[in-house]
């Protein structure tokens, strides 16, 4: 089972035009979020699939950092006050 939290949902991650598109590029076309925002949790899915990731296994918290500030921290919607910000990944060899 692999479980993540976005960043930002696409509600609140308005972007450009170039890094839209270079996201639907890179990611497809469900990247595209109404109002020009980007959908990260496309991202995030497409990507998981293009490395093997089985796609009955992704499981989307439906968290986002930037619309929780109560329980996460969000560097851009708190303009980076905190100064921390970390990330990891762990595959599990045993998980198919
Ligand atoms: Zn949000």
């Amino acid at each position: 089972m692999i479980q993540f939290e976005c960043p930002k949902c696409h509600v609140c991650y308005e972007v450009d035009d170039a890094l839209l598109e270079r996201f639907v590029v890179e990611y497809g076309l469900a990247c595209r979020a109404p109002q020009n925002h980007l959908d990260l949790t496309a991202a995030v899915t497409a990507s998981l699939i293009a490395a093997g990731a089985d796609q009955q296994r992704i499981v989307d918290v439906g968290a986002c950092t930037s619309c929780s500030l109560e329980k996460y921290y969000s560097y851009r919607a708190q303009n980076g006050t905190c100064g921390r910000h970390s990330a990891f990944a762990v595959r599990m060899s045993s998980c198919t």
